[in-house]
């Protein structure tokens, strides 16, 4: 099955020229989405998405180069960096480019690592493999988030600048002086601290120069230091037109405000109109060509909106007396008020008028995700390749604040990471929810399985109470291995037989439903693992739960105290069900009480599935 968390990088070649090599890449290609291309003779039956070829090799990569975003080459570095360099032009067109050793312990970043998405390719597969990732860039080995990539999450466009100068800047450590005027700031909220952002509390002169804003500012002119601009799409753009306004002449008018506000082009988020426009021609078809969201809008709700033009002349004939105006500020809010007010445009048989408003949040232009994913019980080697490329492909991550320190190792300097109090799970989902809504892909972070006592449920219930049409946000769960697990690993083999968990927490089921699990767990027979076994203010029910035990298991049952299973602190117990109290028990602990036949064996706790009699 492919990972979800590798379609971004769709379509993916991958290329390998030795049986060993083909070992390697084939199980990887199935893992992530790519094609294998093998050369005809080599070719085997079984492999996963397969392409031959017939002619030299470098021809081929010619003909499907257009094809691919990504390429995975398993074969030496030399070969590869001769047979790719007549394919390259510039870096905001190159593919990725990735080396993987046949072996498959390294993965290198040969091309195309920032705005072709090479290093981040890189750093995914490597989770994936458990290999090494080799990236030689700069922010990289610094631990800096890249200037070129840093609005992706947030559908900004790349403006006008020097851009590999202010690149440079920050790998020397100069001073960059970020001036952001508009967009979202929580791509600042998680930098390295050895950060050279200044954001203008320190007055330094700046060594390069940050823009993000609506502004389309003329960079290219000689100046002290480079400067690069970022801009978020926050303008909407508000259109009326007589019908069968060209597309030329829309698109004209439009440019031709820009310019005379000196806005960028490239912050538009998107068109606003009356929706009896909603079929004009010339609208559309300027919207398909540069994927612009068309908004529109009943006149009796445009007619509702104070504007600073009103005509009455419009008002007869689509009884609003404002269309652009009007539709710029509805796509925006409510309240908000005009950048540009109504612009009119006139030619013999054409008339288009433009006005507009700004939002407060950006267009991402993106479809959100929500990736519900378990972190296993704590250490980073427990969890699953899948999880851990989920961790680090996300925008933002969410959760209680001691699972993110446990993760810490694997984040990436700019990600977005959100930490909140244990109590606070509803929060946590509210969140997720808003900003994959918005277009981020969001992590929400479970420790051991998501949906076990996790987070999955919640998201997915807060979903359905929204009325979630199943596809946006889009959702995949990424399971982990359960505190059950882990702690039953760590005393050997006590789960072999029937088995039930049943959680000791009474802030969301009455205890009188507790209890009466716990009798019948008992009174089954069933090894059960009790979860959330003691808080600080809740000790009555681990006493309770141990006496419901006792009345139908010897006293002598054996019972394991597993603690922090996995971390630096971990604590095994293993007593009776006589003694279990005597033990500390707590929220970081889970129970396994053995059932009739559970016995110990040295230092292993066995309950016998029945092959020897
Ligand atoms: N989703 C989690 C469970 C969350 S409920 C999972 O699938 O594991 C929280 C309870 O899980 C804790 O009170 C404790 O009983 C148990 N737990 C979580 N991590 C644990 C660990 N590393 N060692 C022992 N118990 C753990």
């Amino acid at each position: 099955m492919t990972i979800a968390v590798f379609e971004p990088f769709h379509p993916i070649a991958a290329i390998a020229l030795t049986p060993q090599a083909i070992r390697t890449l084939a199980p990887l290609c199935q893992t992530i989405g790519a094609t294998l291309h093998l050369n005809e003779n080599q070719a085997t039956a079984d492999a996963f998405n397969l392409q031959t070829y017939s002619i030299p090799l470098k021809d081929h990569l010619t003909d499907i180069c257009p094809q691919y975003r990504a390429f995975i080459f398993c074969l030496a570095t030399g070969a590869v960096i001769r047979l790719i360099s007549p394919l390259l032009s510039d870096k905001e067109q190159d593919p990725a480019v990735l080396v993987l050793d046949p072996a498959g312990q390294f993965v290198i970043s040969l091309c195309g690592g920032h705005q072709g998405g090479g290093d981040r390719l890189t750093q995914l597969i490597a989770q994936q493999l458990g290999a090494t990732p080799i990236i030689t860039g700069a922010s990289a080995s610094l631990n800096l988030p890249a200037i070129d990539t840093l609005g992706i999450p947030f559908g900004w466009r790349k403006g006008q600048g020097d851009w590999t100068g202010v690149s440079a800047a920050l790998a020397k450590g100069e001073t960059i002086q970020v001036i952001q005027e508009t967009g979202s700031t929580l791509w600042q909220q998680h930098l390295p601290a050895s950060i050279p952002f200044d954001f203008g509390d320190t007055p330094t002169i700046p060594q390069a120069r940050l823009w993000i804003s609506v502004s389309e500012r003329q960079l290219a002119l000689p100046s002290d230091f480079p400067q690069v601009q970022w801009h978020p799409r926050v303008l909407w753009v508000g259109i009326g037109c007589i019908r069968g306004t060209s597309k030329q002449m829309i698109a004209s008018a439009i440019a031709q405000v820009c310019q005379q506000y000196h806005l960028a082009a490239d912050a538009i988020a998107g068109i606003a109109t009356i929706d009896l426009k909603a079929d004009e021609a010339g609208l559309l078809e300027y919207c398909q060509e540069r994927q612009f969201p068309l908004k529109t809008f009943p006149p009796d709700v445009l007619r509702q909106v104070s504007v600073p033009n009103p005509s009455s002349v419009v008002e007869q004939e689509v009884g609003t007396p404002s269309v652009a105006e009007a539709a710029a500020i509805c796509a925006v809010s409510p309240v908000a008020s005009l950048l540009v007010p109504k612009q009119v445009f006139k030619s013999q048989t054409e008339a288009v008028t433009v006005a507009i408003a700004q939002a407060e949040r950006e267009y991402t232009g993106r479809t959100g995700k929500l990736w519900l994913v378990g972190m296993g019980p704590g250490s980073l080697d427990q969890i699953t390749p899948a999880a851990k490329t989920a961790l680090v492909q996300a925008d933002a991550l969410i959760g209680y604040s001691l699972y993110l320190d446990l993760i810490a190792p694997l984040l990436r300097p700019g990600q977005i990471v959100e930490a909140f109090p244990i109590t606070q799970e509803k929060q946590r989902s509210q969140r997720a929810i808003e900003l994959a809504t918005w277009g981020l892909t969001v992590a929400v972070v479970s420790s051991g399985d998501c949906g076990i006592y996790g987070m999955a449920g919640l998201v997915l219930e807060d979903l359905q109470a929204s009325g979630w049409d199943g596809k946006t946000p889009q959702i995949e769960v990424f399971p982990g291995i359960t505190a059950l697990q882990a702690a039953a690993a760590r005393v050997g083999a006590p789960l072999m037989h029937d088995f039930c968990a049943i959680s000791l927490s009474d802030l969301l089921t009455p205890w009188e439903v507790i209890k009466k699990r716990l009798e019948a767990a008992a009174m089954g027979d069933f090894v059960t693992a009790i979860y959330n076994p003691r808080s600080q203010t809740r000790t009555q029910q681990i006493i309770d739960a141990q006496a419901i035990f006792v009345q139908y298991r010897a006293p002598q049952t054996p019972v394991a105290i597993v603690r922090s299973a996995y971390r630096h602190d971990e604590q095994i117990a293993l007593t009776t069900l006589a003694e279990m109290l005597h033990h500390p028990i707590d929220m970081l602990t889970t129970v396994i009480i053995g059932n009739s036949s559970t016995r110990h064996y040295q230092d292993w706790l066995i309950t016998p599935r029945g092959y020897i009699i």
